[in-house]
């Protein structure tokens, strides 16, 4: 099943069942919004989610593009990236956990074609303050689906305060032949988390208290390049469709990228691509040091093995087929068109370039050129490159290290 008609089953099953689509928000949660990108789908819905009535009603479901800057050390595996798609369905107040969790079952059994054997849950096994969730267990025992209780990792909430709430994750097995009998999704990785069904029943307020909410709500959220890779058959987000045109292509552009390279620089230059797409420019602060650390690092690790190396020669495919991918054609303001995010690239792989040929007459002239393979230097002389020459420690360090 290719990733076009992944979205459409989902989006057809909950419409089907009385929900609305909402079209996906930008990267850029709205002003006031302390997070600087949207983490998941229900992060746009939050007002909503604390009883505001939304003008959709109370049955929603959508595609919503996140970035989590939380998983950049994780990307590189198999199932995270840095900016990756959620599909997603909410009960305003509506029908409750166990209906969530008795559709998103029937959807993967049935729309989806994966075996029940091949699932298996955790639910949330309660804590000092809050009780197990029995519902979802009684829900799962109910459709014969294997269950791991779970404290840390069960319970749903998007900061310290505000709704919150047990949640059940959803694993699908990926190993060869069906999975063992003892086999659980925390001792065995090759159970992969899918989707998430969230019951908020509470609102965590600043005290640490949980006052239970008039109507909980139901929040699910399912990783789209996971599933359509589980579904393909495929064993990393790198060799299903979505990244087909980033895979033909890249290895002969940049040929002997080792596999964590190749895989570094597709998720970094795609998930650029798009946040550029969504308004964002790089600086030293912000959105904008996000990004520029993203795009740095593809530099980095491009120029580590041939400094000729250049953004000019990404074909327009790949920055066409990701603004397509994230439906950033129609965008407003014209910002994501494919010639200005190009412009964007090459400016900043400009600036890093004067940066780094500052910086090594700097190290070199200052005497810190003998330090090379000696260790980080100390936080005073970071501070001093930092404070008088503007060299980041990161950028210190890669130019050490270039020496070596
Ligand atoms: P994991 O435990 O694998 O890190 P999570 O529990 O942090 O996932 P949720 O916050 O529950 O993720 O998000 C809902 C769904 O979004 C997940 O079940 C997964 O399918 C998907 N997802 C989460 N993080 C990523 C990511 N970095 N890249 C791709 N998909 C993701
Ligand atoms: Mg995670
Ligand atoms: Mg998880
Ligand atoms: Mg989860």
């Amino acid at each position: 099943m290719d990733t076009d008609r992944t979205v459409n089953t989902f989006i057809d099953f909950y419409r089907d069942r009385g929900h609305r689509q909402l079209t996906g928000d930008t990267l850029i949660p709205p002003p006031g919004d302390p997070v600087l990108f949207t983490t998941s789908g229900m992060h746009p819905l939050t007002p909503y989610l604390e009883g505001r009535p939304h003008p959709g009603g109370t049955r929603l479901v959508n595609l919503q593009r996140c970035l989590r800057t939380t998983d950049l050390d994780e990307v590189g595996d198999g199932t995270h990236l840095t900016v990756f798609e959620m599909l997603g369905s909410w009960s305003l107040g509506d029908y409750d956990g166990p209906q969530s969790l008795r559709w998103g079952y029937e959807l993967l059994r049935d729309g989806f074609g994966i075996h029940p054997d091949r699932l298996h849950t955790t639910v949330f096994g309660g804590d000092g303050q809050v009780g197990p969730d029995t519902e979802s267990l009684r829900t799962w025992g109910d459709l014969g689906v294997p269950v791991e209780l779970t404290t840390e990792d069960n319970w749903w909430s998007n900061g310290p305060t505000g709704p919150c709430g047990p949640d059940s994750e959803i694993f699908v097995w990926t190993g060869e032949g069906p999975p063992p009998q003892q086999s659980t999704p925390t001792t065995d990785p090759r159970w992969v988390e899918v989707w998430n069904h969230v019951t908020m029943r509470y609102h965590r307020h600043p005290d640490g208290s949980l006052v239970p909410l008039d109507r909980p709500s139901v929040d699910t959220g399912m990783g789209l390049e996971r599933l359509v890779t589980l579904l393909q058959g495929k064993r990393s987000v790198y060799e299903c469709d979505v990244f087909e045109p980033w895979m033909r292509t890249v290895p002969d552009l940049w040929d002997d990228l080792d596999e964590p390279s190749l895989r570094l620089v597709c998720d970094h230059l795609r998930s650029g691509i798009v946040v550029v797409g969504d308004g964002v420019l790089p600086s030293n602060s912000g959105r904008g040091y996000v990004l520029r650390r993203l795009l740095r690092r593809v530099l980095t690790v491009l120029w580590r093995d041939d400094p000729s190396r250049t953004l000019s020669d990404l074909p327009d495919e790949l920055l066409e087929h990701t603004r397509q991918h994230f439906r950033q054609q129609g965008q407003q303001g014209g910002v994501g068109s494919v010639r200005s995010v190009r412009s964007v690239l090459l400016d900043e792989e400009q600036r890093f370039t004067g940066l780094l040929e500052r910086g090594r007459t700097v190290l070199s002239r200052q005497g810190f050129s003998g330090r090379v393979g000696t260790g980080p230097l100390t936080g005073d002389e970071y501070d001093y490159l930092h404070g008088t020459h503007g060299l980041p420690r990161e950028l210190v360090d890669t130019l050490l290290r270039e020496g070596s």
